[in-house]
C-alpha cells in the first residue's frame, strides 16, 4: 500500500514525500482511512510505530485552514508536545499551517502569542487545563487528541483531562491513541468519545522491529560493575539506560561521568533547559548515553538508539515494552538488554508473557574479574 491511495491533498502528500515516507505502517493504514471517515477512534498500537502521523495526517488533510485553532492535541510530557508539534509542523507547512505548543514552565504570555497564530496546537493536561480555566484561551477545535493516553493516565492526568472534556464543543471528532490498552483507558474512551472504532495492532504485526532482548543476573551489590563490563563488552553507539527513580539517575550519571562516559541524566526534577539540551545533545549524538527515569524517556523518538539498558526492571510489564520500544526503531536492529537480580524474576515473567518473547539469560563477561 502507499500513501497516494489515501487521497490527500497535494501540499500533503508533498510533505510525506520530503520526509521520506514511503509505505504506510500498518497503525497509519487502518487508522488513516478512519479518521477520514470522520469518526471517532482509539487505536493501539507499540511506541514507534508511527501514531503521530496516523492521526496527524488526516485530520491536517481535513483542516480548514480558517486560522481559528482547529485541532488540539493533548500528549503528556513537554518533551512529547515539542516532538509531535516538530512532525505536525513538517506535515503541514506547505498547506501553511502553523503549530502552538501550551506546557507548564513556559511564560503564559509567550505561549498566548504563539496560539493566537496556530492552527493545531500541542499541550498537556496540566497548563492547558489552566488556560481553560482561566478564561485565557476561546478555541472550540473540531478535532481532539489524545496521544499516549496510557502514559498520561499513569501520571494521573484522569481528573484533568475529563475535565477539559468540558471544554471542548460537542460537535468534534475524538481520536484517543495509546500503546497500550488497560481497562482505565477503555473507561474513559466510553466517557468522552462516540461510538468510536478500535483499531489495535497486535503484537505479531509489530515484532517486525528486529529487538534482541537478553537478561544478564547479578547480585544486587554487582549492578555497577556489571554495567560498565556490558558497557565495554558491547561498546554501544547510542544508548539509553532505564532507571526506577531520579535519585539513581542522577547517582549514576555522576558514576558514568567519573569514569570517563559521555552520559547524561533525564528526569523530571531537572530544568527544562537541561532536558532540553540533554535530549539535543543524545539526538545529534555529541551524547552517547542518556540515563533517564521510564517518564522522561517515554515516547522520546531518536531513531538510532542502538541498545537499551535496565539498570533495574521496571515496576511493571508495559513500562518494559515502552522501554524497549526506544531501540530497534525504523527496521534497525535494537539491542535491549536487562540487569536483573533474583528478587526481579519475577517481573522477568510477566514480561515474558507481556512481550510474548522468552528473553535469554546471559553470563555478564568477567564480572568475576571487577569483584576481585
Ligand atoms: P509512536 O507515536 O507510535 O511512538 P511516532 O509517531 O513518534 O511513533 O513515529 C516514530 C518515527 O517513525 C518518527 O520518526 C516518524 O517520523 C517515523 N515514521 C512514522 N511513520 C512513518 C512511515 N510511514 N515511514 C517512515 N517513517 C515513519
Ligand atoms: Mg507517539
Amino acid at each position: 500500500m502507499t500513501f497516494n491511495e489515501f487521497n490527500l491533498k497535494e501540499d500533503l502528500q508533498k510533505a510525506i514525500d520530503s520526509a521520506g515516507f514511503q509505505e504506510p505502517s500498518p497503525i497509519q493504514e487502518k487508522a488513516i482511512p478512519v479518521v477520514l471517515s470522520g469518526k471517532d477512534i482509539v487505536g493501539q498500537a507499540q511506541t514507534g510505530t508511527g501514531k503521530t502521523a496516523a492521526f496527524g495526517l488526516p485530520i491536517l488533510n481535513m483542516m480548514k485552514c480558517d486560522g481559528s485553532v482547529e485541532a488540539v492535541i493533548i500528549v503528556p510530557t513537554r518533551e512529547l508536545a515539542m516532538q509531535v508539534s516538530d512532525e505536525i509542523f513538517r506535515f503541514g507547512k506547505f498547506l501553511g499551517i502553523n503549530t502552538a505548543t501550551v506546557y507548564g514552565g513556559q511564560s503564559y504570555s509567550r505561549q498566548l502569542k504563539n496560539i493566537s497564530n496556530a492552527s493545531v496546537l500541542i499541550a498537556t493536561p496540566g497548563r492547558f487545563l489552566d488556560l481553560l480555566r482561566d478564561k485565557k484561551i476561546n478555541i472550540k477545535p473540531s478535532y481532539v487528541v489524545l496521544d499516549e493516553a496510557d502514559e498520561m493516565l499513569d501520571m494521573g492526568f484522569l481528573d484533568d483531562i475529563k475535565e477539559i472534556f468540558t471544554f471542548m464543543p460537542d460537535a468534534r471528532q475524538t481520536v484517543l491513541f495509546s500503546a497500550t490498552m488497560p481497562t482505565a483507558i477503555k473507561n474513559l474512551a466510553k466517557t468522552i468519545l462516540v461510538e468510536p472504532e478500535f483499531i489495535t495492532i497486535t503484537k505479531k504485526e509489530v515484532t517486525n522491529s528486529k529487538i534482541t532482548q537478553t537478561y544478564y543476573v547479578v547480585d544486587e551489590h554487582e549492578r555497577d560493575d556489571a554495567l560498565i563490563r556490558l558497557f565495554d563488552f558491547k561498546n554501544p553507539d547510542k544508548s539509553i539506560i532505564f532507571c526506577r527513580t531520579k535519585k539513581e539517575v542522577d547517582r549514576l550519571s555522576t558514576f558514568l561521568v567519573s569514569l570517563g562516559y559521555m552520559a547524561k541524566g533525564l528526569h523530571g526534577d531537572m530544568e527544562q533547559r537541561q532536558r532540553e539540551e540533554a535530549i539535543r545533545a543524545f539526538k545529534t549524538s555529541k551524547l552517547e548515553i542518556l540515563i533517564a527515569t521510564d517518564v522522561a524517556a517515554r515516547g522520546l523518538d531518536v531513531s538510532d538508539v542502538t541498545h537499551v539498558f535496565n539498570y533495574h526492571l521496571p515496576f511493571d510489564s508495559e513500562s518494559y515494552v515502552h522501554r524497549i520500544g526506544r531501540t530497534g526503531r525504523a527496521g534497525k536492529e535494537g539491542m535491549a538488554v536487562s540487569i536483573v537480580t533474583p528478587h526481579e524474576f519475577r517481573m522477568l515473567k510477566k514480561i515474558e508473557k507481556t512481550t510474548g518473547s522468552k528473553l535469554e539469560a546471559k553470563q555478564v563477561p568477567n564480572i568475576s574479574s571487577v569483584k576481585e
